[in-house]
Order: C-alpha cells, then structure tokens, then sequence
C-alpha cells in the first residue's frame, strides 16, 4: 500500500473543515510536516499536533515578509527553545526571494534577514533539528555558504529552484530537496528531479499554495502527491512503488519521525 509524507505543508493556513477532510480523507497520508510562519503559526502547529498525531511541526519565521524586530526574535527564539520537544524541524526559515524581487525591501531589511537565517541555522544546531529552508535562485549559493560555514548537513531546501551549479552543490553536501504537485507541469522543475539523486528527495505541496494544470481550481491536498510521484517515476524511469518508497523513507529518516 502507499504511504505518503508531505514534508512541508502550512497546515495551519487551512481552515477547521479543510484540516480535518486532510486528516481523515486519505489513509495513505502517514504524516505532514507543518511548517510554520510567525509565532502564531507555531503556536497553531503545536495546538495542531496535539489534537492529530500525523501533524509534525516545524517552528519558524517565513522569509517573504518583513523581518520581525528584536523583541520579537527574541520571544519567537526563548518560545522555540521551550517547545524543542514538540518540534521535528526549525523552519520555515530562510531568505526572502519574491520580496526582494519585487524591490519591497531596503538594503537594512535584507541584512537583517541574512542575520536572522544564520541565527536559525545556528539554532538548528544548538537543538540537533535539521533546517526547513525557503531559499531559491540566487539566494540558494548564499545560504550554502552559511550552511557550511556552522557546517550544518541536515538542510531541506524546499520546493527548490536554482542553477545546475547550485544543484550539484547542494548534491554533493548531502542536502534534500522537495518536489510539489507543479512537477507536473513545470519543465524546471522536471529537469531538477531528472538531475537531483532520488536519495535525497521528497514531495510537499506547500499547501494551502494552489497549483495549476490538472489541480487548477482545486483545494491543495496531500493527496496529490500521488500523482508528483506518478511523474517522478516517469522521470527517473523507475516504478511509482520505488519511487514513493524512496521519497516516504528519505523524509521518515530525515525528520527522525
Ligand atoms: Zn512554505
């Protein structure tokens, strides 16, 4: 029978009934990990993981918005620390692509996330959890960088785009990566599964994230990692049962789950 892992999820962006029509609709789903925002995420991540055991919460500070001030780092960072037994993983963590793509950060914002990631990359270590990273294009060889400088292995770059340097790189260092339902559509995408080795991959939805092609329209569930396993097969020209083996043990040993 398949057994399936999200390996980054925001659950706690879904409502009450789509939550529970997640946990109850399809049995193949053996666990999420529910990677949190802010502090109000991870606080609703570990709620969540107490009201269903598939939930596996990842706690920290997503990297598209604005960084928080040092109050903030600092009660965000104390309440992690103290909650360290009910997480799998630090994260969603990392740097802030699509912002800074579209100009909405000054130089200052920009550094003060650069120093905040390496803060978790330091916590990641301090905690023995590994790193859930939001880091694509050219801020991947940046946050490479910062991984081998505290020499931190256990890294998770997910739903990840970047150059075929960067790729081999992240290879080579041992790190993962996860592939979303847009593997179905997205040649980049395509040509990443074709290069990463499958020892080192998973599959998310990065849901509630909606997708396009045969999911448009639709709620993202778990469930449609069937079907980003069907093309990861037909990719790697291995059989659908190999494949989701693969990608269900790579995130069960990964996140010590
Ligand atoms: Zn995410």
């Amino acid at each position: 029978m398949l057994k399936m892992i999200d390996a980054h999820i925001h659950l706690d962006h879904y409502n009450d009934q789509e939550i529970q029509d997640i946990m109850e609709s399809d049995s193949s789903i053996e666990a999420l990990i529910s990677v949190s925002f802010d502090l109000e995420s991870c606080k609703k991540n570990k709620d969540l993981a107490k009201l269903y055991r598939k939930v596996k919460p990842s706690f920290g500070y997503h990297p598209e918005q604005m960084p928080p001030t040092e109050k903030e780092i600092e009660t965000l960072f104390s309440w992690i620390r103290s909650n360290q037994n009910d997480m799998v993983a630090v994260g969603e963590v990392g740097l802030p692509y699509y912002l800074g793509k579209d100009q909405k950060l000054t130089t200052l914002q920009r550094s003060q996330h650069i120093e905040l990631l390496e803060a978790f990359i330091t916590l990641s270590k301090e905690l023995e959890k590994p790193i859930v990273l939001h880091a694509v294009y050219e801020d991947a060889p940046i946050v490479c960088d910062l991984l081998e400088r505290y020499s931190v292995t256990g890294a998770h770059f997910h739903w990840f785009k970047g150059d075929s340097k960067t790729v081999q790189r992240m290879a080579e260092n041992g790190y993962y990566i996860s592939v979303t339902p847009d593997v179905l559509y997205e040649e980049e995408i395509q040509r990443l599964v074709q290069a990463y080795p499958l020892q080192q991959m998973m599959v998310e939805t990065d849901g509630p994230w909606p997708f396009e092609g045969p999911f448009a329209g639709k709620m993202t569930h778990p469930a449609m990692m069937r079907e980003s396993i069907k093309t990861i097969a037909k990719i790697k020209k291995l059989s659908m049962d190999e494949v989701s083996q693969y990608v269900f043990y790579n995130a069960k040993s990964f996140f010590a789950i």
